[in-house]
């Protein structure tokens, strides 16, 4: 069946995607006016009651709201914090999902009322992002500064990163063991030595940092504005972006080496999302998604 909070198509009694109870559409309407203990965030049957336990010695005080439906116990840790602490069947989406979770008062209402938490909210919201920017559907990200390059007539500025670090492949030959005796070249990468062992040379390749600069994404271009070069690529020209760590790996037509920007986590994505605001440090991986986004729409 069909889940009345998400629409995501799902069996048995609670969504596997948000947790909503499948069967039971009229219980996640949110109720407006009551107090978040009035309707277990839990089960979203029961009315949790306050109990105030005193502590070895008298010295401490817990104050906890238990649910006499679904067992579920939320311990006060702060003003308005609330930890589930226990619940009777561990099977519940809300033990899978907010399982020794501390959450405001705010929080276990919206969840009483089958909405997440803050941080899933925020989970769902990027995903969402993500997907969308996969898609080409490029949402106004506001990591874009201008003043880096001039746009084209019609081109659009989507990111503008500070700070990026070039790096390139180098090959390192290193020679290992053999004899005396000069060694003589006799093909590209294969030597020879003379009148002593035999010995073997390796090359290998080593990442190495060659310039820093500005790295800006427009609708069509991808800019490096170095110390030392400045780089366009049409983005039709990129064979191949992948993310790494905190930059991304491009290939692209007409040049053999493979490129490495780093440091895009310099640059912060500030976006909002059904009414919400983020703020994020730009990620390879989420890059790597705005350019394929891009070619897409091309
Ligand atoms: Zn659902
Ligand atoms: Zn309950």
């Amino acid at each position: 069946m069909r889940c009345p909070n998400c629409g995501y198509e799902d069996e048995g009694n609670y969504c596997s995607n948000c947790g909503s109870p499948l069967n039971q559409p009229a219980a996640t309407a949110p109720e407006k006016g009551l107090r978040w203990y009035e309707r277990c965030p839990a089960c979203r049957a029961g009315r949790l009651s306050k109990t105030v336990s005193r502590g070895f010695l008298g010295l401490t005080t817990t104050e906890s709201y238990s649910c006499p439906n679904c067992g579920a116990v939320f311990t006060r840790e702060g003003s308005r914090t609330f930890k589930l602490s226990n619940i009777s069947d561990t099977s519940r989406p809300a033990w899978r999902d907010c399982a020794n979770q501390t959450l405001s008062d705010e929080e276990w209402k919206r969840i009483a009322d089958g909405g997440v938490s803050d941080a899933r909210q925020r989970e769902l919201n990027l995903d969402h992002l993500i997907t969308a920017v996969r898609e080409g559907q490029i949402p106004p990200l506001n990591a874009a500064a201008p003043g880096s390059i001039v746009p084209k007539k019609g081109e659009r500025l989507v990111a503008t990163i500070p700070a990026v670090t070039l790096s390139e492949p180098r090959s390192v030959r290193e020679t290992h063991g053999g004899g005396a005796g000069p060694s003589v070249r006799i093909a590209k990468g294969v030597y020879i030595r003379t009148g002593g062992f035999a010995s073997r040379s390796e090359s290998h390749e080593e990442i190495r940092s060659i310039d820093s600069g500005t790295l800006t994404l427009t609708d069509r271009r991808l800019v490096f504005a170095g110390q030392k070069r400045t780089t366009s690529v049409n983005l039709g020209k990129i064979i191949s972006i992948k993310p790494c760590e905190d930059g991304i790996a491009i290939n692209r037509e007409g040049k053999q080496k493979t490129e490495y920007y780093s440091g895009l986590d310099n640059a912060v994505l500030r976006f909002s999302i059904e009414g919400r605001d983020y703020e994020e440090p730009l990620s390879g991986a989420f890059f790597a998604r705005l350019i394929e986004g891009l070619l897409k729409t091309d």
